[in-house]
């Protein structure tokens, strides 16, 4: 399937200059939502994933549907202050300034498998956050799922050595 198709590039958005690529028409589709979910699905069984982590709010929209397709779980990543429980948490670097990103302290057993989700890889600073939360307790992580990767951001170098699969590239 053409991917690609069912991404709406948005100029100017947030800020002039930058071309936003919304995942928003892909969800929209049925079909087109449920042939992405699948090739991430066949990565993750691939990868003998046991558990799903996505940062807010997007890489929700990726990891949900794939957890449930394997019947494992889906640990959200949030941003501080929104998750009701113990957590952990790690700050990271933004275009401007910093922000934190917290996990629950129970939501990853050590030595499980878990696979990383959004629905986009720029430079690459959110997924790092995740990869480090997880290790903090104790996870294994086996990969970092996609829809889109923005090439020349070059986001795989901030997490070298790590396997990252990607639906389309820009
Ligand atoms: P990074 O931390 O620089 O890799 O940025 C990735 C995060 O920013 C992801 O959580 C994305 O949801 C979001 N993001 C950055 N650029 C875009 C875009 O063009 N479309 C959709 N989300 C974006």
């Amino acid at each position: 399937m053409d991917f690609k198709k069912y991404i709406a590039d948005v100029p100017d958005f947030p800020e002039k200059g930058i071309v936003f690529r919304d995942i928003s028409p892909l969800m929209a589709d049925g079909e087109a939502y449920k042939a992405a979910t699948d090739k991430i699905v066949e990565y993750a069984k691939d990868k003998g994933v046991e558990m799903i982590v996505g940062p807010e709010a997007r890489g929700f929209i990726v990891g949900c549907p794939v957890a449930y397709e394997m019947q494992i779980g889906f640990s959200p990543c949030r941003k501080k202050g929104k998750l009701p429980r113990e957590t952990i948490e790690v700050s990271y670097g933004l275009e401007y300034g910093s922000d934190i990103l917290q996990l629950h302290k129970d939501s990853i057993k050590p030595g499980q498998k878990v696979l990383i989700t959004d629905d986009l890889l720029a430079t690459g600073g959110t997924i790092a956050a995740t990869i480090k939360l997880v290790e903090k307790l104790g996870g294994i992580v086996v990969g970092a799922a996609f829809f889109i990767e923005l090439e020349e951001l070059k986001g795989r170098d901030k997490i070298k050595g790590y396997d990252i699969f990607t639906l389309m590239k820009y």
